[in-house]
């Protein structure tokens, strides 16, 4: 028995060095991929789904990594937020977004919206408002065509700050959504002091709607909450012409996901705005 667990405590060893080791050595590539511009971002593209309208984008980042090839943010996301990596990432993105914007607009049409997310350590940085305020002012954003999403996650770990935080970037003149709503417990309350504009429906919750009932009645009340609230809605990871029926019957109107469009790059979305099809 001592032989068999001098043994498991050898191969844990070993597999806790391996993990190390490769964590170490995707700090090292995440760094070097920053100087190297391995990052991109794609656009996914949201609408009215009562007419088709374009009406907004949401950036997604991506990782061209040299060995492991395309990589998509569940796989660094995390790794770049515990090393502080995320905040040249995070600039790296809102700079490289804001010079996309540019090149989509049109002379005669409505500004687009452009959403980013922020992660936990992003929305707590005291100098988020001061730097996004200069990265657009730079790139000739207005202010109001800028959306921030903050998961309903960061939002409970900073249920104390989060008010003030909001209210910074909110006297910014940018629009905030809460994204992932549904997957925590808000209070009512709390929700009702925040100065947010919008609500990002959960994808579990738009899916399971309409064949499953507990989800569908999730939905029902958030979108019960958001009109007695006075907030838009949007929803996450549509799919099915029967989840849009059942959301448009129940009062939400935007919408994202891969029934309209997956992330596209920023060509696929000048084409979009252009009614070109897309290559
Ligand atoms: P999110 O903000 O909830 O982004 C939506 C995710 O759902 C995206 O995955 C998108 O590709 C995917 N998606 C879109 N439509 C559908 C659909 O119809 N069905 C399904 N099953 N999925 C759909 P992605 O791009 O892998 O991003 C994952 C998460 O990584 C994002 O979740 C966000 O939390 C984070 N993330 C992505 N880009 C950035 C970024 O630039 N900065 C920061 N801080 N976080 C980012
Ligand atoms: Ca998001
Ligand atoms: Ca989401
Ligand atoms: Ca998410």
């Amino acid at each position: 028995a001592k032989e068999a667990n001098g043994n498991t405590y050898r191969l844990f060893s070993r597999e806790m060095e391996r993990k190390l080791s490769q964590r170490l050595e995707m700090e090292t590539s995440l760094r070097l991929g920053l100087h190297r511009e391995e990052f991109f971002l794609l656009y996914q593209p949201q609408f009215d789904m009562r007419n088709q309208q374009l009406v907004g984008i949401e950036a997604l980042v991506r990782w061209n990594h040299p060995v492991r090839g395309l990589l998509t943010p569940e796989s660094f996301i995390d790794l770049a937020e515990e090393t502080g990596l995320i905040a040249p990432l995070g600039d790296w993105i809102l700079r490289e977004a804001c010079k996309q914007w540019q090149q989509w607009q049109k002379s005669d049409g409505q500004p687009l919206r452009l959403a980013i997310n922020l992660t936990n350590r992003q929305f707590q940085n005291a100098n988020l408002a001061k730097d996004i305020q200069a990265i657009i002012e730079e790139a000739g954003l207005p202010p109001q065509s800028l959306e921030l999403e903050v998961t309903e996650a960061t939002l409970m770990q900073n249920a104390s700050s989060a008010d003030k935080f909001l209210g910074q970037l909110k006297e910014l003149g940018v629009q905030l959504s809460i994204d992932d709503f549904g997957t925590g417990y808000f209070s009512l309350a709390y929700l009702q002091h925040l100065p947010i504009d919008r609500l990002k429906i959960d994808p579990s919750f738009v899916q399971g709607g309409p064949g499953d009932s507990n989800h569908a009645s999730i939905v029902t009340t958030i979108i019960d909450l958001a009109r007695n609230m006075d907030l838009e809605l949007i929803a996450e990871g549509v799919e099915s012409a029967s989840q849009i029926k059942f959301l448009l019957e129940k009062g939400c109107h935007l919408g994202q996901g891969y029934y309209f469009s997956e992330p596209l790059d920023g060509d696929g979305i000048g084409n979009l705005i252009n009614g070109l099809p897309e290559p």
